[in-house]
């Protein structure tokens, strides 16, 4: 490709509300263009790169045995009725009308749209296992649309669905995606990690994986052990618990001690005012999940996980209650609430449940307790795991390690669905003896443009973009630097054409402009390698730029040649 043809602008500056580095380089490199929040139009070089990651991805899916399909992102409403996500999956769900005021969606997703698919087309084992992918756009109208790429209301996804009889089956088709993920991440040239994660909306009782791109931008929080290879989303992170026994005797203790702390209704404020560490105060937290409402006890130190706390309370959706409902439910305003005297069911983080004593809120404003016992001024008839792991604590897995944290952002997601869907939607089939059953499934997605943006983050330096070669626009740049001097154009000419015969994919910059606009373009731009032809082409020479590397070396233009053709 000839520059001077190139459909590319590139932007002395990024547009403000562009945050994140690889947001700014994708704009400015002349990538991608905004056409409203969350919406993007790749120009010829971000396609590039997409086509580039679509391949990645089409030959490892392939080579997973999953077959290609492409499936309609207008959906009919019913559809999403009958699964009963309709209402559930929330404004995410962009719904439209047709002339007839038919109710449709665009697909954030095709879970829906998969299984009513196999389900008038497949009725016996004997056509399973079945694994089915496409690459597609996905429309989810995000609350906050961030980052470019990262989180758009349009954007490129690969998803797959999987069809098995039983369990076994599922389990083998989850480790081939498993397997390929791996693989497909390595060959984009992504730092990644594959952590255990949460079921969320999707639904589905079973095991879950994310690919987390780490990254310090990433919105999703990693634990990951130092000594063996467990990782988990902090949302799913299990805090190891040691039991403790409650001590029944109290008779030797003292009884709790008021003490006054007005306008000290934060933990930074206790520590500051009244000298108190985090870690000897209990915080006690009222959530409602609109039925029951209901407290929270973590030590200072610590941070409830919501998650873990739904779990415990059956599953639906819990909030922390605002004023009113703290009032009525503690008779005090939320820094002075506490566990003494509450009559509210009280789940009980297990480090508090160790605590020999604590201090809480005295149930009475600008006031708090001091030697609150567990056990005896509250009940431990609810103990469990109700905290965020933190760094520095045992790993739940090998004991031995420790946790440490990382940012991430989820590139891929793998998920055990079970029978959830095919039951909704009656995706049955009749098994040897003749008995109908619900196929299990699985759903594997993976966000291409997300990914896109993703590696863009990892791969960077102040002048611009640094392309792994796997997924570079072109492999080579020729900047020709002086396009009226006629030997040097001839000579760069002629590189162009002898690379390309090769089916080498080189960009010539054979454009008009002064060398320094070109350093800066191509710099900008990142592919990986530039050759520089200028007047040392009159000896055969060139430079060979090697964009990751920052080297620059005076060769030969036919050594130029066989290195590129060597990478
Ligand atoms: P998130 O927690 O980031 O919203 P999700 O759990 O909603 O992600 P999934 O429903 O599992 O995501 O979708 C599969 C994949 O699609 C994700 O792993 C991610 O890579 C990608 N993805 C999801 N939402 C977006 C988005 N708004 N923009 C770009 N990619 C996305
Ligand atoms: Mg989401």
């Amino acid at each position: 490709m000839r520059q001077s043809n190139l459909f590319l602008t590139t932007l002395r500056e990024a547009p403000a509300e562009a945050e994140t580095i690889s947001h700014q380089l994708l704009l400015r490199a002349g990538y991608i263009r905004q056409l409203a929040a969350g919406v993007y139009t790749y120009m010829p070089l971000g396609r590039r790169v997409l086509r580039k990651l679509e391949r990645i991805v089409r030959e490892e899916m392939d080579g997973a045995g999953a077959q290609e399909v492409l499936m309609p992102a207008l959906q009919p409403a019913e559809l999403w009725k009958e699964s009963e996500r309709y209402e559930v999956y929330g404004k995410e769900l962009m719904k439209l009308q047709d002339r007839h005021e038919r109710e449709f969606v665009l697909g954030p997703t095709h879970e829906e749209v998969v299984t009513a698919l196999v389900r008038g087309e497949i009725s016996s084992y004997r056509r399973l296992p079945l694994t089915v992918y496409q690459i597609q756009s996905k429309f989810r109208d995000e609350r906050r649309p961030r980052s470019g790429l990262l989180r758009g209301r349009e954007f490129l996804m690969k998803d797959a669905y999987s069809f098995d009889t039983g369990w076994e089956g599922l389990d083998l088709a989850y480790e081939q995606m498993y397997q390929a993920y791996g693989r497909i991440f390595e060959r984009c040239g992504l730092k990644y990690r594959a952590v255990q994660a949460n079921a969320g909306a999707i639904g589905g009782k079973g095991q879950n994986h994310e690919f987390m791109a780490l990254s310090e931008i990433g919105e999703d929080t990693v634990a990951v052990c130092t000594s063996c290879d467990y990782a988990a989303n902090l949302e799913q992170a299990e805090v190891r618990g040691k039991s403790v026994t409650p001590k029944r005797d109290f008779s030797g203790n003292a009884v709790p001690v008021k003490f006054h702390t007005p306008n000290q209704k934060t933990i930074q404020q206790l520590e500051q005012e009244s000298g108190i560490k985090p870690q000897e105060i209990i915080k006690t937290l009222i959530y409602t999940n609109g039925n029951t409402v209901f407290a929270v006890l973590v030590r200072g130190d610590h941070e409830v996980n919501e998650l873990k706390v739904q779990k415990y309370m059956g599953g639906g959706e819990i909030t922390l209650a605002e004023y009113e409902l703290v009032q009525q439910a503690a008779g005090v305003e939320s820094g002075y609430v506490g566990p003494a005297g509450l009559s509210l069911t009280v789940l009980v983080d297990q480090a508090v449940a160790g605590m020999a004593e604590g201090i809480t809120g005295a149930g009475e404003k600008d006031y708090h307790l001091r030697g609150v016992i567990p056990g005896r001024d509250f009940p431990l008839e609810n103990v469990g795991d109700f905290r965020n792991a933190a760094a520095g604590d045992a790993c739940p897995e090998c004991g031995s390690g420790q946790l440490e944290f990382h940012q991430g952002i989820e590139v891929g997601h793998v998920f055990k669905l079970g029978t959830v869907y095919s039951e909704k939607l009656g995706a049955n089939f009749l098994d040897t003896a003749g008995r109908s059953q619900p196929m299990v499934m699985g759903c594997y997605g993976i966000g291409i443009s997300r990914l896109l943006s993703s590696v863009a983050e990892q791969n960077h330096d102040d002048e611009g973009l640094i392309w792994p070669s796997s997924i570079a626009p072109f492999a080579v740049h020729i900047l020709l630097m002086s396009a009226k001097d006629e030997a040097q154009r001839e000579a760069a000419e002629a590189l162009y054409i002898q690379l390309t015969s090769f089916g080498i994919e080189t960009l010539l910059d054979d454009r008009d402009e002064r060398a320094g606009v070109k350093f800066k373009d191509a710099g900008l731009i990142g592919i990986p390698v530039a050759l520089v032809v200028g007047k040392g082409s009159a000896e055969g020479k060139l430079e060979y730029m090697d964009r990751r590397a920052g080297t620059k070396e005076v060769i030969d233009i036919e050594e130029a040649v066989a290195r590129v053709r060597g990478i």
